[in-house]
């Protein structure tokens, strides 16, 4: 594996084909030593009830991660550069990624600046508390959505009078929730410094931490735009009023506070409905025919797409590999915690039970290790998983207190 962020050149080119056989050899065997798993056992069981993903999906995975490391450094590093530069390794890290168009992008600052505003994060009911009082100055809301589709929007919401001010941006679909957070934070912000009259104190509310964290550093990394424009935005608020209070306050949302929901339902709507009447795109104001370029892709987006088709390459390829008779895929790859936390001894027996490769009077027969495939202790015509653990009768009452248990976590009784 040692370098092959750079030596591989994918499943059927020339010249790797074999080296992710060889790695999917080890692979195997190291599945195989984990779970006691016989040699006759489907790959795709394997790979399933080890965790361990296929070769191939591990080797993309590995030069998709390194390529994301590339497009996180920041502006004017060279190795940056060598994603789609037209060298080998720059078309492949550039195809692995299926890396098109602008990437977010982020600068090195000669002097990083912490961020001049009080960054709360209080309990929720003092939260909620200070969300419903009314205080002078400016308080507003901001909320970050994104669908399971994958188009994300925000919102920055204001109580004006009796009813709600404020702007709701669509960011398209190559950004994060995270994205729309922080992108919503530096916006209240700009938004609070545009004013005619610069208010004594500006609070902002949002549910989200991760924005927050992001705000108080302006070092290079996914989301640094954003922690720049808000320090740009402090800075005029605090040149125009110089004893103003600014506050960046984390409140959990869903509680029931009036203005958060609005944020909310707001955030979604800009997310569903780009076509809505005032829902603005990125860089052009409201009710112009002219739509803003998408936005750069987002290094966060980036890194669920990678994560994601990291899960969907080796489900595919242990899918290939099973036989849908014998073994059920699970809905995950994560190896159960109780199996994984017993002896070694006993999670063997499970995984060899659950994959069907197991030393039934079937399998040993089979495999010519007996010359008939009838059950040792009851002399059942054929002694298979479901004979032990449903009728044979040596094993009565075992068999009972393992279905009263089974019946209490599933609800569901032996079938035949
Ligand atoms: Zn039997």
């Amino acid at each position: 594996m040692f370098g092959a962020e750079l030596w591989w050149r994918g499943d059927l080119a020339e010249g790797t084909i074999g080296r992710g056989k060889e790695f999917q050899l080890l692979v195997n065997r190291e599945a195989r030593a984990t779970t006691g798993c016989f040699r006759t056992t489907s790959l795709g069981a394997l790979s399933m009830e080890s965790g361990l993903r296929a070769a191939t999906a591990q080797l993309e995975n590995r030069q998709r991660r390194f390529g994301l490391r590339l497009l996180r450094l920041p502006e004017g590093e060279h190795a940056r550069e060598v994603i789609g530069a037209p060298t080998e390794i720059g078309r492949r890290l550039k195809s692995a990624l299926a890396h098109g168009g602008q990437t977010e992008r982020t600068v090195l600052l000669e002097e990083p600046e912490t961020l001049d505003a009080e960054l709360l994060q209080v309990e929720e009911a003092e939260a909620k508390a200070a969300a419903e009082v009314t205080r002078p100055g400016l308080t507003m809301f901001t909320d970050g959505s994104r669908l399971d589709g994958g188009a994300t929007g925000y919102s920055v919401v204001w109580k004006k009078g009796q009813t709600w001010a404020g702007v709701k941006v669509h960011m398209g679909n190559s950004q994060e929730a995270y994205d729309a957070e922080c992108a919503a934070l530096a916006r209240a912000l700009e938004l609070a410094s545009q004013r005619i009259a610069t208010p004594e104190r500006v609070i902002i509310f949002l549910d989200a931490q991760a924005a927050i964290r992001r705000m108080a550093s302006d070092e290079p990394g996914p989301g640094q735009q954003y922690a720049l424009q808000a320090r740009k935005h402090i800075a005029t608020l605090r040149q125009s009023r110089p004893g103003i209070v600014i506050e960046v306050r984390w409140c959990l949302a869903h509680k029931g506070v009036a203005s958060n929901e609005k944020a909310d339902e707001w955030a979604k709507i800009a997310a569903e409905k780009s076509g809505t009447h005032g829902v603005e795109w990125p860089n052009f104001p409201v009710r112009t025919e002219v739509r803003g370029a998408p936005l750069p892709r987002s290094l966060a987006n980036l890194k669920r797409e990678i994560s994601e088709k990291k899960w969907a390459e080796a489900r595919q390829w242990a899918g290939g590999r099973t036989s849908k008779k014998k073994y059920r895929m699970p809905d995950s790859q994560k190896p159960d915690g109780a199996v994984a936390n017993s002896t070694k001894r006993l999670a063997c027996r499970f995984y060899q039970l659950k994959t069907g490769h197991c030393l039934t009077g079937q399998y040993l027969n089979r495999t010519k290790n007996r010359t008939t495939p009838q059950c040792w202790w009851c002399r059942y015509r054929t002694q298979t998983r479901d004979h032990l653990f449903k009728e044979c009768p040596e094993w009565k009452s075992q068999q009972k207190a393992l279905w009263v248990e089974v019946k209490k976590e599933t609800g569901r009784w032996k079938g035949r």
